[in-house]
């Protein structure tokens, strides 16, 4: 398999606490990895390293080949599933989806077409007109997936999206996440502290 994602002695130091401490990972195409480790253990560091959001204090990412050093989140071919959603309260369901998509300058019947059939994908093609406040928290965790993956990353980050959900429902969106990863064909890196969460989606 080849090498999609290179990290090399990756590392995150704040004043006196080393956040992320030389990591050296290599992740191939369509990989559905996942990164296991406690509360405190630098995994939302090293995620939003990748995304380009935190300048790493040493080491280098490679993606596709190409040294991320210096570009800036919009410009990478990473998206993110932030752990807290972050959703756009004031837009709704369809702008939220097609924000990254207007930011990509795909506009009109294209923007239209993309935002409808990952609505699909997550299955809430008709909920595209609510807004964000009308929406369940299982349906916000949705919404924040087909946004990071309507631009069509070539590696999705998710941090701990599941985390806020019920047991029940955790155990549907894990089998969904498997289902959508190998639908879309795209490379996942997804940190949880949850190991049976880490065990059931997994490949590595
Ligand atoms: P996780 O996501 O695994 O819970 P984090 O990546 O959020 O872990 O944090 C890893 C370590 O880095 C923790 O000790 C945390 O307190 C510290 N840390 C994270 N962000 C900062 C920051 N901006 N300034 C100082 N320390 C930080
Ligand atoms: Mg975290």
């Amino acid at each position: 398999m080849s090498h999609l994602v290179i990290l090399e002695g990756l590392r995150k130091e704040y004043d006196g606490i080393t956040a992320v401490k030389s990591v050296d990972l290599t992740i191939g195409r369509g990989e559905f990895v996942v990164l296991l480790g406690p509360s405190g253990s630098g995994k939302t560091t090293l995620l939003s390293m990748l995304g380009g959001f935190i300048e790493p204090t040493a080491g280098r990412i490679l993606i596709d080949g190409a040294d991320m050093a210096g570009v800036s989140p919009a410009l990478r071919p990473t998206a993110t599933v932030f752990q807290d959603y972050a959703l756009f309260p004031h837009m709704n369901v369809a702008n939220n989806v097609g924000f990254g998509l207007t930011m990509h300058g795909i506009r009109g019947p294209e923007r239209k077409r993309r935002i409808e059939e990952t609505l699909a994908l997550v299955g809430l093609e008709d909920f595209a007109k609510r807004g964000i406040h009308q929406l369940s928290g299982g349906q916000r965790q949705r919404i924040a997936l087909a946004r990071a993956i309507a631009v069509q990353p070539t590696v999705l980050l998710l941090d701990e999206p599941l985390g806020a959900l019920d047991l029940a429902l955790r155990r549907q969106m894990q089998e969904e996440l498997v289902h959508i990863q190998r639908e879309v064909g795209m490379t996942f890196i997804h940190v949880t502290h949850n190991q049976e969460e880490a065990m059931a989606i997994a490949d590595r």
